[in-house]
C-alpha cells in the first residue's frame, strides 16, 4: 500500500478514536441518574431502559474502538491492508468502504458462508423443541 494511502487511513482511524473517546465521556457523565428522577416505578422502568440502551451503545462503541485500535496497530506493524486469512492485499475499494476490514472479499465471503451455515444449524436446533411442543 502507498504511504500516502496509509497515512490517510491512519488519520481516519485517529479521528475515529478521538470521536469514540469523546462519546464515551459523554455517555459516562450521563450515566449517573439523579435520585429524584426515580420517584415512581414508571420512571424507574424508563431509567432502566435508558441505562440498557446506553450500555448497548457503549458496548458497540467499545467493540468499534477495539477494531480501530487494531487497525492503528496494524498500520504501525506494517501489515495494515493485508488479509488475515490469505495474506493478500485487501482491495482498496473494500478498505475505503470498511476501513477496519481484516479480510479480503474472497475470504470474507467464505467466512459469511460458514456463518450462515452455522446460524442455520443453530436455528434448526432451536426450533425443534418448539415444533414438538406445538404437536403435543
Ligand atoms: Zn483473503
Amino acid at each position: 500500500m502507498k504511504k500516502d494511502t496509509l497515512r490517510k487511513f491512519k488519520k481516519l482511524f485517529e479521528a475515529q478514536r478521538n470521536a469514540i473517546q469523546g462519546n464515551n465521556s459523554i455517555i459516562c457523565d450521563d450515566f449517573q441518574i439523579c435520585p429524584e428522577d426515580r420517584y415512581d416505578e414508571a420512571d424507574q422502568a424508563r431509567a432502566d431502559i435508558e441505562q440498557a440502551l446506553r450500555m448497548q451503545l457503549k458496548n458497540r462503541e467499545t467493540a468499534h474502538m477495539k477494531k480501530v485500535e487494531d487497525a492503528l496497530r496494524r498500520i504501525e506493524e506494517g501489515n495494515f491492508g493485508l488479509c488475515e486469512e490469505c495474506d493478500e492485499d485487501i482491495e482498496l475499494k473494500r478498505l475505503e468502504a470498511r476501513p477496519t476490514a481484516t479480510l479480503c472479499v474472497a475470504c470474507k465471503e467464505d467466512q459469511e458462508r460458514r456463518e450462515i451455515l452455522t446460524a442455520s444449524k443453530a436455528t434448526q436446533n432451536y426450533r425443534s423443541p418448539d415444533r414438538r411442543r406445538s404437536l403435543s
